[in-house]
């Protein structure tokens, strides 16, 4: 038996003349070098730059437009111009879409101004606002507070958020930041009690997802995103993740006439047994799964439980953009059975994603129905 090399089948050495052993000669040098590049580039290949490509032959499944019309509760007001909101009624149009909730951060005149512009699309954009925090840290700051509140409420606002907390206090909303006042701080309580009292949810991130909290090194399932977005646990005064999350507690439980709508499923996607814990305790509690798809998706069957169990405390939100893939991409994994896929367009974690197959049911409610429900 000849053995042959691997080249392909015009530059094999079988049978060869002088000439040609020459010419094939060179053709073998510049092959093995090639061969020799690849090997060094596969030790030098970053994790960063590791993009797998699923070689399994199965189901890709296109979901164009959601199965049931949706109301996303977890926007921002990307578009900087009528056009381009034009252009997101047409691919929320495309999509199904009914309503989106643009959580702006903002009070007074950068409120109204966002308010003006979207009011033209009438149901189909819904603004919630900031809190203001400007002087949080001076007496008389609650009802200077509460005064915006309702100043927001009377110019279209009807709901609360984004609020958000990593740690280092709440500094989502505009225009300025209350660094180390938490959720939970007596100072807040009359802005909670009076948002109850107006029928406004109140909208709020806390923590962030657990591997970022974990050290940096070969055993960080998250890694490939968490190193981009790592807590630096160092810091003084920083809430850890547990922590964060008493603080979302106390708050929801002190004002049981407010409801609350913990961002990206409370940033316990590793651990639904602790998310799950809050919403059987506290009915005005609620949970939206905006920008967590990534961090669902690779353990469907879990998360298809829990989504069965709290059927009717979740809220389907995106917060990644207004782009007709991104739309596409929730669905897909929300309602199709595909298994091991990527969609490094969207998502940087090395994993693969399996869609959930939500039942129908589970779907209308997730879609619009707990929405309407909050908010109408
Ligand atoms: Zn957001």
């Amino acid at each position: 038996m000849r053995r042959v090399c691997r080249l392909p089948p015009s530059e094999q050495i079988i049978g060869m003349n002088k000439n040609n052993a020459l010419k094939n000669g060179l053709a073998l040098v510049v092959f093995l070098n090639a061969l020799s590049w690849n090997a060094l580039a596969q030790e030098d290949l970053l994790l960063k730059d590791f993009e797998p490509v699923s070689i399994y032959n199965t189901p890709k499944t296109v979901v164009e437009k959601a199965r049931y019309p949706v109301t996303d509760v977890h926007s921002h007001p990307y578009p900087v111009s009528p056009e381009e909101i034009e252009s997101w009624v047409k691919t929320m149009d495309r999509a199904n879409i009914e309503k989106t909730i643009i959580l702006t951060y903002n009070t007074g005149k950068a409120f109204d101004s966002l308010s003006n512009l979207y009011s033209k699309y009438g149901d189909r954009f819904e603004l919630w606002c900031g809190f203001d925090y400007t002087g949080y840290t001076d007496d008389g700051w609650g009802e200077k507070a509460v005064a915006e509140l309702e100043r927001c409420y009377r110019a279209g606002a009807k709901g609360v958020g984004e609020l958000g907390d990593k740690g280092t206090g709440l500094y989502y909303s505009k225009p300025s930041v209350a660094k180390s006042m938490h959720i939970d701080d007596d100072r807040m309580k009359p802005l909670l009690k009076r948002c109850g009292e107006l029928g406004m949810p109140v909208s709020i991130h806390v923590a962030d997802p657990y591997w970022m909290y974990l050290p940096m090194d070969k055993h960080n399932d998250g890694l490939m995103n968490a190193y981009t977005w790592k807590i630096d646990t160092s810091k003084e005064n920083l809430l850890l993740h547990q922590e964060l999350l008493n603080t979302l507690e106390n708050a929801v439980k002190e004002h049981p006439n407010t409801t609350f709508i913990a961002c990206h499923l409370a940033n316990c996607s590793h651990n639904l047994d602790i998310l799950g814990s809050l919403l059987d305790r506290y009915p005005n509690l609620y949970t939206e799964i905006g920008a967590r798809y990534a961090e669902i998706a690779p353990t469907p069957r879990r998360v298809k439980a829990f989504f069965e169990q709290y059927q009717d405390r979740l809220l389907y939100g995106t917060d990644m953009g207004m782009s007709s893939s991104m739309y596409q991409t929730t669905f897909r994994i929300l309602e199709s059975k595909d298994e091991h896929f990527y969609v490094r367009e969207h998502f940087s974690y090395h994993w693969p994603l399996h869609g959930l197959d939500l039942g129908d049911e589970v779907l209308k409610k997730l879609y619009q129905e707990n929405a309407k429900h909050i908010y109408d």
